[in-house]
């Protein structure tokens, strides 16, 4: 079984830049690694091989500004993330990056070589696995069998040695929902508190934070922003406004949120602080549906907050199958895993039980299966703001469905199950290495050329 948590692995981390995979995971590689090396780091090499994703993404998805930042010690929420790699360059921290075959097999492998101003040195390899987690898996040559000592301190909620554990996976929960009934939100609840050891009070309140992150985020992006590097820019107040030509289809609170998915969008691709709802290429789908619906509901803080948890639940049996990561299964498991999870949510947040939760995620994942990752430039924008608002779209569409008492003919565990057997089937250049798809499309090769 996999202790997979919800604010350690799907609702978050909170975080800055535009991938969770990418930038997020480097920030704390970066760190593991400074805490690895105890003493200042005055030098370091990442060394990618040619097969993975990171040779051709570590710039412009954000790794190589993750590594710096967390090299000197920042947080991925810190705003000076942005200047990290200026800031490492004036103290003297020199950064090399290599591309070179090294027989590893994951394709966001890690390879690190930090000299200390003491003169200590260590090399250590290690994974990102998706939605900003990571792994040690070897330290100075030496395989590490459990990196839990390691890793447990730089998430929100370290996880108890052995928890005891209310069900283990998804078979086990879907037997107790069938006798027990209730909400989804009550298991996710029961999960998180068992495996962080902590009330359900307690991640009550961690729930309303990221909540209110959620929030944030969309206030920010419709406020207005800026960013030099970045392909779209302000488009999320137009859904407002009178076009300039023709009229808007009436839908307005599709229309609602549209706009909330395209403003979390803008915030993230701005450097704004954004949760990562499973990663930060798929963060509006969630957040933008779940609080667009609430507010025109009428929902309160209590009702969103178990909403948000049951989407986390939902996520939690994803991860225990296959993870986030876009490298490992395409945007199948980053825009995807969102919709199903956005699909449990709004069920939840209507009243729905926890099978009739499931049999929504069920319903939206089906409709993802295959969704492949190409992104232009190497920027998480384009298809990704598409991708996330198609993903809100058929969240709405399943919860209404299942709500209205529509048959969802697969079981959620049997379409995680296809999932994964699309995402190894899936070929390598569809998933993110920005050789395939619309990556190499005329336009985006010239959109490229203009933003490196
Ligand atoms: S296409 Fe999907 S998986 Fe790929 S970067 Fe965009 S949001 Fe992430």
């Amino acid at each position: 079984m996999k202790s997979i948590s919800i604010f350690n692995n799907v609702l978050g981390p909170v975080m800055r830049g535009p991938s969770s995979s990418h930038t997020a995971a480097s920030v704390r590689i970066g760190l593991l690694g400074r805490r690895l090396l105890a003493d200042e780091p005055v030098y370091a090499k990442f060394t990618f091989d040619p097969s993975g994703s990171l040779a051709t993404t570590y710039r412009g998805q954000g790794s190589a500004m993750g590594l710096a930042g967390g090299l000197l010690g920042m947080e991925m929420s810190d705003e000076d993330l942005v200047r990290s790699e200026d800031i490492s360059r004036q103290i003297g921290l020199k950064i090399e990056y290599v591309v070179e075959d090294r027989g590893d097999t994951h394709p966001n492998t890690y390879n690190v070589l930090l000299k200390g101003s003491t003169g200590k040195e260590i090399t250590f390899k290690a994974l990102s696995t998706g939605g900003g987690i990571i792994s040690l898996e070897e330290l100075n040559g030496k395989k590490v069998a459990d990196d839990s000592e390691y890793i447990n301190s730089l998430l929100p909620l370290p996880p108890e040695k052995s928890p005891s554990m209310p069900f283990r996976d998804i078979y086990e929960i879907k037997s107790m929902v069938g006798e027990r009934g209730g909400q989804l939100s009550d298991y996710a609840l029961a999960w998180e508190s068992a495996l962080g050891g902590v009330s359900e009070k307690k991640i009550m309140k961690l729930a309303v934070s990221v909540a209110d992150l959620m929030k944030d985020a969309i206030t920010e992006g419709l406020g207005g922003t800026e960013y030099a590097d970045r392909i779209l820019h302000r488009q999320s107040h137009l859904l407002s406004g009178k076009p300039p030509v023709g009229e808007l289809i009436p839908a307005d609170l599709n229309n609602r949120i549209i706009q909330s998915v395209a403003a979390i969008m803008e915030t993230k691709s701005s450097m704004g602080l954004i949760v990562a709802a499973p990663t930060a290429g798929s963060c509006a789908a969630l957040p933008g549906s779940l609080l667009t619906v609430a507010e025109t509901v009428s929902k309160s803080e209590d009702e969103i907050t178990r909403a948000l948890l049951a989407g986390g639940m939902i996520g939690v049996f994803i991860a225990q199958k296959g993870g986030f990561a876009a490298e490992e299964g395409g945007c199948q498991y980053e825009c995807g895993a969102a919709s199903g999870m956005a699909a449990a949510a709004l069920t939840e947040l209507m009243g729905g039980n926890a099978a009739m939760s499931m049999n929504a995620a069920s319903m939206a994942l089906q409709n993802s299966l295959g969704m492949i990752c190409d992104p232009v430039a190497d920027r998480v924008e384009v298809p990704c703001l598409g991708k996330n608002v198609m993903a809100a779209m058929n969240a709405l569409a399943a919860a209404n469905m299942v709500i209205a008492g529509f048959d969802h003919v697969i079981p959620l565990d049997e379409v995680i199950g296809a999932m994964q057997e699309v995402g190894n089937a899936m070929d390598h250049k569809y998933r993110c290495t920005c050789k395939g798809g619309l990556s190499v499309t005329n336009t985006a090769r010239k959109i490229h050329r203009k933003l490196d």
